[in-house]
């Protein structure tokens, strides 16, 4: 009999989410059926999309939701081997029972000296939704210029080494010192600590004089006010996120796009990741690739122990990490 650790959401976050929302317990995991498996969670997830998708989709006393990575450790399902590693989507718990599906294998290829986590990261879904963000959405091409918010995260990070990968002017924005000098090291072209300048429309036009062809918005609000006015004519916004507003409790108010939108004539387009689900491969392989050809580099803010997870996610939400925020059990 295995005894399984899970956070639980004890009460729906208002503003700000804090550690006496979350509530620890244990479970007692049944014996495994055919064709089941049991997983032990190695490393786990902490993503902004877990706060406006708690209130969406989860009701007080349930399991959080997340992903992570987690290695076999008994098997009735041949299709798993035991110590097999996978990425599941099974939520804040040390231990889980899966039926297999929607249990993901890590690349073919991927190289033992290769940390397993960065499956939730750089080569996982945060690296996807830059890829495909850049790819499609912003339909960037070389010469363009791209501004990314967030730029020291998790999704941000491998924007702006994508863009210049292809051929782009990259400029970045973050919330510190540190995160700014880490932009410069990874072959940003143009850096700025967004709660420091004096003004964003002066470090804007400073960091790209003409405008900007993409936007690569992570963080939405008074930064993308600000961004859409130096857009160039045609330009391209792809609305990835709004982590500026994931924790208000009152809905922040214009100023209103449509104007510099009509006479700038831009396309302004949302998207989810899992829009591409059907091509995670193609992309998870680029990823991988460049990885291990040292083109893109990676960096993580581990946390260590499932009893801190409560403190990671918040801490990501206050923007503690650099790179993709995760935790080690
Ligand atoms: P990050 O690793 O970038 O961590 C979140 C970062 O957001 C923090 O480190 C912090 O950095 C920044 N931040 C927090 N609050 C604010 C604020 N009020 N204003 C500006 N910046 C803030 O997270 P991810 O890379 O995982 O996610 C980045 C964005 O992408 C999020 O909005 C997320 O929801 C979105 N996303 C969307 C997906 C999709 O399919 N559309 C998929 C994955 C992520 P700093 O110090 O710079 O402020």
């Amino acid at each position: 009999m295995v005894t399984a650790k899970v956070w639980v959401l004890k009460k729906h976050f208002e503003g700000f989410p804090k550690t006496s929302d979350f509530e620890l317990k244990q479970i007692e995991l049944p014996n495994l059926k055919d064709g089941e498996l049991l997983l032990e969670s190695v490393f786990l997830s902490v993503d902004p999309y877990m706060r406006p998708y708690s209130r969406r989709d989860m009701k007080e006393g349930d399991i959080m939701i997340g992903t992570q990575v987690a290695r076999v450790v008994e098997s009735k399902n041949p299709a798993f081997t035991e110590g097999v590693f996978v990425v599941a989507r099974g939520g804040w718990r040390t231990h889980f029972i899966s039926d297999g599906k929607n249990l993901q294998l890590l690349p073919s290829g991927w190289p033992e000296s290769l940390p397993k986590s960065l499956a939730l990261g750089t080569i996982g879904m945060p690296g996807l939704t830059a890829y495909f963000g850049l790819l499609k959405v912003c339909k960037m091409k070389p010469g363009d210029t791209v501004l990314v918010n967030a730029a020291a995260g998790a999704v941000g990070s491998v924007v702006g080494q994508l863009a210049k990968i292809g051929g782009c002017k990259v400029v970045g924005s973050a919330g510190s010192d540190d995160k700014v000098a880490y932009l410069k090291k990874i072959n940003f072209d143009e850096a700025f600590n967004y709660k420091t300048v004096k003004s964003l429309d002066e470090a804007l036009h400073k960091a790209s004089p003409d405008g900007y062809d993409c936007f690569f918005d992570n963080v939405g609000g008074e930064f993308a006010t600000a961004a859409i006015k130096q857009m160039k004519k045609y330009g391209r916004i792809a609305i990835c996120g709004a982590i500026s507003q994931y924790n208000e409790s009152v809905p922040q108010k214009g100023p209103y796009v449509q104007v510099p939108m009509l006479f700038k004539e831009l396309q302004m387009e949302g998207f989810i990741v899992t829009r591409w689900d059907s091509h995670r491969e193609e992309g998870l392989k680029a990823l991988l690739k460049w990885v291990v050809e040292g083109k893109v580099k990676y960096r993580e803010h581990v946390t260590e122990g499932f009893m801190n997870m409560p403190m990671a996610f918040i801490g990501m939400l206050k923007g503690e990490n650099i790179g993709k925020a995760v935790v080690k059990v």
